[in-house]
């Protein structure tokens, strides 16, 4: 974090000079605004009854229970139940823990084995996650010098199936994607009786977990701790088949619904947070309070816990189906910006509701992690993580995309649960087009990430900016931990898809592609949809065929970059003309010939439309459309006119957002002057850098 730190404040720093040096009125600097912290933080009494009765294990089942949800019934189909009891020593990081799953085989058929992460894992020199962080980059860089606190394990210490035994020694190390021996992130359990379709089987776990100083996204710093991925988890039966991937350094996460019933024991002094509703909490007489939560259709649990967590809990958002809980854990020393997180959460949540459907959860915890911590920019079912600093102007916009941007994943991955292995565009992509449309809508199409000192610059070009470096390298449509290397899987997978589905929305138009991502995520919300799900979702809410376009685009990876290749207008009578001399040159009733050439320059083949401008004599100016199919590698216009041509412009109503260079698609016959060109490419440039700091932002 500290280099994206590094590469945000280079184009911030090159904005404000670049500004004061060209802008005649020079903005003043937008002063931080003034805290407007209220405080006040009655942690307790939560008037919840508890939930989840314990099972026999003579009669198991998943309970339906309601608490964290306003519904008056189960939103999913819950496979799992997880009871953990938990206790966490701040000393040394560990957390040990009993857990019971029980999980209902809804597969259709006999189950003997059953796969389970083990994230923490991940965090071992010759672990698959080092391995791949070393060779394709990640948005984070600590494991590059490996010290003994960057380990992380996760130890199964026994494991017992009801009614079979104790299976600890049938527990196995698998390695499914890389066949890396070292690899300790996933582990099978052969079971000696299988399990027939519509039981349900209960495992008993006891495990302890220490977390490493943060690499991505979980562990500690100094005494801050997120606790994610921090449990054994069972894999996925999706598509006739376990789906347990190991923890890829590009890759998150997949996992079925159900209930979490989790009990944490930690240090009375912790400000604690986590997913779901807390039922209780409990002090216990070693110095140690127990907090318990409670989680509905939601498929993972993180917490966090810290001595110097500010609480602000009082916000209330009043969504379509209940009140939703807004928490928000600041460090003290951002505690002046409480107020612009809960205000950008709110809004992202009017949002979502109004345009995509109703958030159905009593809660939503939003944390602001440990500075330089590796755990900011994170989501997890009903709880996120923002990413701030002490320098915060309010025109740069990094909180409220970040914040945006986890909220929206409560959508695109927390209830559409697509497999983040193998379809990160479904929930990065999906996410960063929603965040392009949800933060312009709230803070302006061209200043919805910088609107400081008279620089701006707007959530849709960053996205762009953020693919054209690496548009060459990797379809959308692949397994996260394929991509060439970490640019691309954050260009394409982020900034790619968001750019296709605006172009998207330019063929089908807004509204349609509205109701389609409605459409979308009413019919999928609390299942696990693939690829098709979604692209004939938009085919049969816009009635179109639009094979043409996903083909391209999301299966392939063709490079668009159209050209107005060259453009000519001379008297059609030029002899005549010639003849006549220099001094008739303008004469009005001069008839030219114009002729307009287009290049497509790659594979991407695309309809766009031109706009062609002649001049008249008297300099009026005349606007002409024209349509090219782009099937041909060139094409060319001709028009014989008393005008000539001005200038040419390729996709003059910026609905095409996938084309790697925007500089070529115009022509004026009267060039701008200089300076603003140079002004231009420097603003592209500084552009860039922000595009890419961002794009590594959010995961
Ligand atoms: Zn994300």
């Amino acid at each position: 974090m500290k280099i994206r730190w590094l590469i945000l404040f280079f184009p911030l720093v090159s904005v404000v000079g670049l500004s004061l040096l060209v802008m005649e009125h020079a903005a003043k600097a937008a002063p931080p605004q003034g805290a407007a912290a209220k405080a006040e933080v009655p942690a307790a009494a939560k008037g919840a009854k508890s939930a989840a009765p314990a099972q026999g294990a003579g009669s198991l089942s998943i309970p339906e229970t309601v608490l964290a949800v306003n519904s008056d019934k189960p939103m999913s189909e819950r496979v799992v139940h997880y009871e953990i009891d938990a206790k966490y020593d701040a000393a040394k990081y560990t957390v040990d823990a009993n857990e019971v799953l029980t999980y209902h085989n809804l597969t259709g058929q006999a189950l003997d084995h059953f796969p389970f992460h083990l994230y923490q894992n991940a965090f071992q020199p010759n672990a698959t996650w080092v391995r791949e962080a070393k060779i394709m980059g990640s948005r984070d860089t600590a494991y590059n010098k490996w010290e003994a606190k960057e380990n992380g394990t996760e130890e199964i210490k026994s494991l017992e199936v009801v009614g079979q035994g104790d299976l600890t020694k049938d527990v196995q190390f698998i390695q499914p994607d890389d066949g890396n021996r070292d690899d300790k992130t996933v582990v099978d359990v052969h079971l000696p009786k299988a399990i027939a379709p519509g039981e349900y089987v209960q495992f008993k776990i006891a495990f302890q977990t220490k977390f490493p100083e943060t690499e991505a996204r979980s562990g500690w710093k100094r005494d801050f701790v997120l606790g994610g991925q921090w449990f054994p988890k069972v894999g996925v039966w999706w598509h006739g088949a376990w789906n347990c991937h190991q923890y890829h350094a590009m890759t998150e996460f997949f996992a079925d619904f159900g209930v979490y019933d989790v009990k944490l024991t930690v240090p009375q002094y912790e400000v604690v947070g986590a997913s779901g509703v807390e039922v209780s909490s409990v002090d216990n007489p070693d110095k140690t309070k127990t907090v318990t939560y409670h989680g509905d259709d939601i498929h993972d649990f993180a917490w966090t816990a810290s001595p110097r967590f500010k609480v602000k809990e009082d916000g209330v958002f009043q969504g379509q189906m209940g009140p939703v809980k807004m928490r928000i854990l600041m460090q003290p020393a951002h505690w002046s910006q409480v107020e612009r997180h809960e205000k950008i959460l709110r809004e992202t949540l009017e949002h979502f509701e109004r345009w995509y459907g109703p958030y159905p959860y009593k809660t939503i915890t939003l944390v602001d992690p440990e500075p330089d911590s590796a755990a900011g920019g994170m989501e997890y079912p009903t709880f996120i993580t923002g990413d701030t600093s002490w320098f915060m102007p309010e025109g740069l916009h990094v909180p409220e995309l970040v914040v945006e941007h986890e909220f929206g994943h409560q959508y695109w991955y927390g209830m559409v649960a697509t497999n983040e292995f193998e379809d990160a565009w479904m929930d990065e992509g999906i996410n960063s087009y929603t965040e392009v449309k949800v933060l312009d809508s709230i803070l302006g199409k061209n200043t919805s990430i910088l609107d400081l000192a008279g620089g701006t610059t707007g959530e849709r070009e960053s996205q762009r900016l953020g693919y054209v470096s690496v548009s060459d390298l990797d379809p959308i449509a692949q397994k996260a931990y394929d991509y060439y290397n970490g640019n691309s899987y954050a260009g394409i997978t982020y900034g790619k898809t968001a750019s296709v589905l605006l172009t998207l929305e330019g063929i089908v138009g807004e509204d349609t592609m509205q109701k389609a991502m409605h459409a979308y995520f009413m019919k999928y919300r609390f299942t696990h949809p693939t690829k098709e799900d979604f692209l004939k979702t938009v085919e049969e809410v816009s009635g179109r065929d639009l094979r043409w376009y996903f083909n391209q685009a999301i299966y392939g990876s063709p490079v668009l970059d159209y050209k107005v290749l060259r453009v000519e207008s001379f008297p059609v009578n030029w002899y005549e003309e010639k003849k006549k001399g220099a001094r008739q040159k303008d004469d009005k009733d001069t008839v030219y010939r114009s002729y307009v050439w287009l290049q497509r320059k790659e594979d991407f083949v695309m309809p766009v439309e031109v706009e062609v401008v002649f001049k008249d004599s008297n300099d009026k100016l005349e606007k002409v459309r024209e349509h090219w199919d782009g099937a041909s590698r060139w094409t060319k216009f001709m028009y014989e006119k008393k005008a000539k041509v001005v200038s040419a412009e390729i996709d003059p109503d910026h609905k095409v957002q996938i084309d790697r260079n925007n500089f070529n698609n115009s022509y004026t016959a009267e060039p701008n002057p200089k300076p603003a060109r140079k002004l231009e490419n420097y603003w592209q440039f500084v552009s860039q850098w922000v595009g890419q700091a961002l794009a590594w932002w959010g995961v």
